[in-house]
């Protein structure tokens, strides 16, 4: 029998709620799938950061380095920085395993309305490059506090980073519609986004039918025309905000998975839903395990196990489309664990 070793980092609120879903989903699909999956759960959270200073020990990342996956819940609390959990443990995990493609999937889901009047039938993913580009260290303040204080950003381009992304999204768009388009800003930033758009001419595939748009105009088009999206690939910033905004289209954040992939595979990919902490409905019960379910379908799909990926995915829309149940942020009154009752129930029907 098939066994993986997957890293559990539930995380802080709500990631803690969820992440039980996204095993007893998994555990019961392993059963069917004749595979199993073992788990290590490690605390690296805000509330450890509070505690020891730290989201994570200085030894974290040779923890889970020879990991199959690593499966994260949400991290996020009030009172600490979001810097914190992103440059303490979230990019250090991305950089350090070279999990260099975030990629987010965006579907329109029966029986989910969106706040659109006419958004179904969206099936989209964003491709987001996602160690280098914006979020760079590179920069500094000067002259704090005087009338010539100032601060300096740099981002970081390089051809071999940007490639890599380009190719992963060519390739996944010449398996899906064959249509890609690609975010940048080149008239306002004049070095790195037309180096960005030389590279998409360099690397366009023959079988895609690609264009580039400017990311405030596609922003604007994603609302207004969302089915016409196949793969959309950005930078590491503009490609978090496409993501979230076709997240909200498509029916809100609770819904959303993302993965952020190793594609050589010589590291873990990590998976992780789209949402955060969400200290204000964290220790109810009621958070909606969709996201999480959807990443944790995204990690069978990595793993090579699409068809029980397929199975989950179908579970949950399942349960959407033909039943009542759902969470309160979908207008529903069901908690956590009923709806992840009913998707399991749905499992030992399926296929
Ligand atoms: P963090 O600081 O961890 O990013 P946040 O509050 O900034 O937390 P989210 O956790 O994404 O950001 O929450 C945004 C809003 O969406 C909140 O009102 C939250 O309750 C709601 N929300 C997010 N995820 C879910 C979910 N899975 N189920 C229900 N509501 C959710
Ligand atoms: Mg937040």
């Amino acid at each position: 029998m098939t066994s993986h070793r997957i890293a559990l980092i539930p995380g802080d609120g709500i990631g803690i709620e969820v992440l039980p879903a996204a095993t007893a989903v998994l555990d019961a699909v392993g059963r069917r799938h004749g595979f199993t999956l073992g788990y290590d759960t490690f605390d690296w959270s805000c509330e450890r950061y509070e505690r020891e200073g730290a989201m994570m020990p200085a030894d974290g990342l040779d923890r889970v380095r020879h990991h199959d996956a690593i499966l994260l819940g949400a991290v996020g609390r009030p009172g600490v920085p979001d810097h914190v959990s992103l440059w303490g443990l979230l990019i250090p995990i991305r950089r350090t395993f070279r999990q260099y493609v975030n990629l987010r999937p965006i579907t329109t889901l029966d029986g989910v309305a969106g706040p659109l009047r006419d958004a179904e039938g969206v099936d989209l993913v964003v491709v987001r490059e996602n160690v280098e580009g914006e979020y760079s260290e590179i920069g500094g303040r000067l002259n704090r506090g005087f009338p010539e204080e100032m601060a300096v950003q740099e981002s970081v381009f390089t051809r071999a980073g940007v490639t890599r992304v380009l190719d992963y999204a060519f390739e996944l768009a010449a398996g899906r519609r064959g249509v890609l388009t690609s975010a940048t800003k080149s008239n306002g930033i004049i070095h790195t986004m037309p180096f960005w758009d030389e590279l998409v001419r360099e690397r366009a595939l023959p079988a895609v039918s690609w264009n580039q748009e400017h990311i405030d105009a596609l922003a604007a088009k994603v609302v207004l025309r969302p089915r016409e999206f196949d793969v959309i690939v950005a930078s590491n910033l503009f490609g978090d905000i496409l993501s979230d905004l076709a997240a909200a289209v498509a029916g809100g954040i609770g819904l959303a998975p993302a993965a952020n992939l190793n594609p050589e595979r010589d590291f873990p990919s990590m998976f992780e839903p789209v949402h955060g902490s969400a200290p204000d409905i964290a220790g109810t019960g009621v958070a909606n395990p969709v996201g999480a379910l959807w990443s944790a379908a995204m990690m069978l799909d990595h793993l090579g196990h699409a068809e029980a990926g397929d199975e989950v995915r179908a579970a949950f829309r399942a349960v959407l489309a033909e039943t009542p149940v759902r969470t309160p942020d979908l207008g529903g009154g069901a908690t956590t664990k009923e709806f992840t009752a009913e998707v399991l129930n749905r499992l030992g029907t399926a296929g």
